[in-house]
């Protein structure tokens, strides 16, 4: 009987261990193995698919691509482009952000299936010696020797397996389990919204990307090719009367709103059509603790308000990578290395969910709670009217606070 039937976990050792293979522990995995770091992405699902999940690519992490020599490949994949963010409130479209300033091969929002996107970086990850995927690989608790960090302790489809690393780091989402076992402080920011999501066909006569606001009604928008996907912004809490008051109901609420899907409505043909994602703003107070560090989402959850938080993600990748790589590789990280990782990504953070919880008080309850015609706040107007501010939003959602940039390096295939 081998070990693994037998229930004993196989030991896997390796020098860091990225728990979740979500947009920031794919980028870091791939980042570290490119300069040279052994490293061993545990993912518990057995693929990349997720419905309704962030697909938006923004110029920040385009640019990254770019820096990596990856660009060009990946919009080979199918993806559309958003140039512009465009706004109707009521009868009115209005431009907020328009990308076109920025250099031309990152001056859009790509819209790619985020699935595209994780195999990409999976395939690219392939060429490093050093890069291991495991799939269908659940994390269940951290492995702890004299009040260090030391492994983590996952439950795979060949069974039971204990990885040591040198440090473990926690990119394994909102729900993170490597947090919870860590016990780091969590603090609650709220969100007073969440987030009904589904799909209708889309025809190529279709207006595009874009936000829709009418009185008690938010939806954004998002042209993915042959179908929409709609996200339904509703009061926190608020799923439950709107499924009491019928589907029916729900496909006329949808159909008013947006007048070019009606016909389309009845593709709505059960609940389960309709995908509720409840939204969440929090941040971990400390990100770390000794041998671990907490990315992404697992160290500050964040609202599909502006469709960042896949590339705030991305950027604390870049940003651990450029910091570690070298500690990593020379086995002489401290905690004083981890500190600086989170003294360079909180600061954006703070002020990318200080941004969120302002769109969410100011623009979205409003709306959500009006009863009567819209019309564009002042600002928006002046917005649309001087095309040159347009850059103002779009340098905030596309390129977003303290950019990064890839330092860590490319190793040689000699010193990999
Ligand atoms: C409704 C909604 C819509 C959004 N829309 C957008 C958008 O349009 N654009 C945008 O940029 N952002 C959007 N976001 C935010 C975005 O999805 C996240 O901020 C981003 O995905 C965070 O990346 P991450 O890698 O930190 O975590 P995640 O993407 O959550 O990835 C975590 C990974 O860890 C894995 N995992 C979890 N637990 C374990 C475990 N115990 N063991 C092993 N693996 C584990 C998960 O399977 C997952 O693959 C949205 C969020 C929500 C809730």
């Amino acid at each position: 009987m081998s070990e693994a039937s037998a229930g004993k976990p196989r030991t896997l050792p390796t020098t860091c261990c990225v728990v979740g293979g979500g947009p920031a522990g794919m980028m870091l995995g791939y980042l570290l193995a490119r300069a040279g770091v052994d490293v061993v992405v545990l993912e518990k699902h057995a693929d990349f698919l997720r419905d309704f999940r962030g697909d938006t690519i923004h110029p920040s992490t385009l640019q990254v691509m770019e820096e990596l020599g990856l660009l060009q490949d990946l919009l080979k994949r199918p993806h559309s482009k958003a140039p512009r963010l465009q706004v109707q409130i009521g009868d009115q479209s209005l431009t907020l952000a328009d990308f076109t300033f920025l250099p031309p091969q990152r001056a859009f929002i790509a819209l790619m299936p985020q699935w595209d996107f994780l195999d990409f970086l999976a395939d690219a990850g392939k060429r490093y010696p050093g890069f291991h995927l495991i799939m269908k690989a659940n994390v269940s608790d951290l492995i702890e020797e004299g009040g260090r960090v030391v492994g983590v302790r996952a439950i795979t489809a060949d069974g039971p397996l204990d990885v040591r690393a040198r440090l473990v780091v926690g990119c394994d989402g909102r729900h993170s389990t490597v947090r919870d076992k860590a016990r780091l402080e969590v603090e609650d920011i709220g969100a007073p919204i969440d987030v009904l999501w589904m799909r209708i066909s889309r025809l190529p006569s279709d207006p595009g990307f874009g936000g829709r606001i009418a009185p008690g009604s938010f939806f954004a928008v998002l042209d993915r090719g042959d179908y929409f996907q709609l996200a339904y912004v509703i009061a926190k809490g608020d799923a439950e009367r709107i499924k009491q008051a019928g589907l029916p109901a729900f496909r006329q609420m949808v159909a008013t709103a947006l007048p070019f899907l009606a016909s389309r409505v009845d593709e709505l043909k059960s609940w389960d059509d309709v995908k509720l994602l409840t939204v969440r703003i929090d941040r971990l107070r400390t990100w770390y603790r000794p041998g671990l560090l907490c990315i992404g989402d697992a160290a500050h959850a964040m609202s599909p308000v502006g469709g960042v938080g896949i590339n705030l993600a991305i950027q604390d990748a870049v940003a651990t990578a450029n910091l570690l790589w070298k500690p990593l590789k020379q086995g002489t990280l401290t905690e004083a290395d981890l500190a600086r990782v989170q003294k360079r990504r909180e600061f954006p953070t703070r002020v990318t969910q200080g941004l969120q919880v302002q769109a969410q008080k100011r623009v979205i309850q409003p709306v959500l709670r009006s009863t009567q015609p819209l019309a564009p706040p002042w600002a928006l107007r002046l917005f649309d009217r001087v095309p040159v501010l347009q850059r103002i939003p779009a340098r905030l959602v596309g390129v977003g606070v303290r950019p990064e940039h890839v330092h860590s390096p490319e190793a040689s295939a000699a010193s990999r």
